[in-house]
């Protein structure tokens, strides 16, 4: 097996890198870099091929796939920051770039993988969305959705290309993943969190911290990409993966300064501070994961206290000396 991983040197790519690598398959990342690293690849370099170019160049994309048999397409503008700052440029990186890479592997013969996004299901806010529960986008005007348009999109994409060109395409909704290598640059709150508790910042709650999220640890959501990308009971459908362990953004700033011990403060900033004026967030995220526990076993095992000492330990391998203790 021979796999591309477009968006291999990002956070969730670069751990399925290593997890590939691990399986002993020949792996080649396609990156731009934007959001991505070499760092990233560490563990991997000198095992991976690495081409650096963008999935709006045809030609790189070609190339990327040549031979490959599984393509997990996890290149895409992400974060919340990365929206609101440049909308137009993330729906053309995540149309445009997304109907190349779906060409390129049609015309390959090779089986994909779409990292799609729990953000699809905008303002849905039922205990436990499925798969089949209906979107609740916001205004088509306000660009804060165009992530969520334009992956919702690209699931349809990916779906069409299955019916009609017999592409074996397997559609995945990960729900806020979490784990050493992210970064809290473009939005990512247990990063940022975790950042600001180990250099004694305040812990920055957007609003009144009532908003509710289930974070899931890396770890936990790799093997399950390779297990459905391979699965042909998968091909046609679409999967949540995510964890069970429900919190408020506030409690999650209560255990982040816990974990790390730290004596920052926690305060609440409004929206419009963080993101600008007319901000929609999404009150409630918690997936429904049946489906992939009945197909191939899925099962996160990592709680989310774990979840973050992880994501601190590798922080503060980071952070320049000084503040490599911690505040607390
Ligand atoms: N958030 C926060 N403070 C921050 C960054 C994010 O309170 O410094 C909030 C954000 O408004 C959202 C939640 O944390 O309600 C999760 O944000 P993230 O961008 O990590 O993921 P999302 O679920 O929004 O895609």
């Amino acid at each position: 097996m021979k796999a591309l991983v477009t968006g291999g040197a990002g956070f969730i790519g670069s751990h399925l890198v290593d997890h590939l690598l691990g399986l002993g398959r020949e792996v080649v990342v396609l990156d731009d870099f934007s959001t991505g690293s070499m760092a990233n690849l560490a563990r991997s370099a000198g095992a991976v091929t690495v081409i650096r170019g963008s999935i709006l160049d045809e030609a790189a994309v070609a190339a990327a796939t040549d031979g490959c048999d599984t393509v997990f397409h996890l290149a895409a503008a992400v974060g919340v920051r990365t929206i609101v700052d440049r909308p137009l440029e993330s729906l053309h990186k995540n149309l445009r770039g997304t109907e190349t890479v779906l060409d390129a592997a049609t015309r390959r013969g090779a089986r994909l993988l779409l990292a799609s996004s729990s953000e699809v299901y905008g303002k849905n806010t039922k205990d436990r969305l499925g798969e089949e529960d209906d979107r609740v986008l916001g205004s088509p005007l306000k660009s804060r959705w165009s992530y969520a348009a334009a992956k919702g999109l690209d699931e349809l994409m990916a779906y069409c290309y299955w019916q009609r060109y017999g592409l074996r395409a397997v559609i995945v909704r990960p729900f806020n993943i979490v784990g050493p290598r992210q970064t809290g640059h473009y939005g990512m709150v247990v990063p940022t969190f975790v950042e600001q508790a180990l250099t004694g910042r305040p812990l920055t709650v957007h609003g009144d911290g009532t908003q509710r999220r289930c974070f899931c640890a890396v770890d936990d959501i790799v093997p399950a990409l390779m297990a459905l990308a391979t699965d042909e009971r998968a091909h046609g459908r679409v999967f949540n993966l995510g964890s069970g362990e429900e919190v408020t953004i506030r409690e999650l700033a209560e255990r982040v300064v816990r974990v790390t011990r730290s004596r920052s403060p926690i305060v609440h900033i409004p929206y419009a501070e963080a993101y600008g004026p007319g901000f929609e967030d999404m009150a409630r995220r918690a997936p429904d994961t049946t489906r992939a526990r009945e197909l191939i076993g899925f099962r996160p095992r990592t709680s989310l206290y774990e979840v973050i000492a992880a994501v601190a330990a590798d922080r503060r391998a980071r952070l320049p000396a000084g503040f490599a203790g911690g505040s607390g």
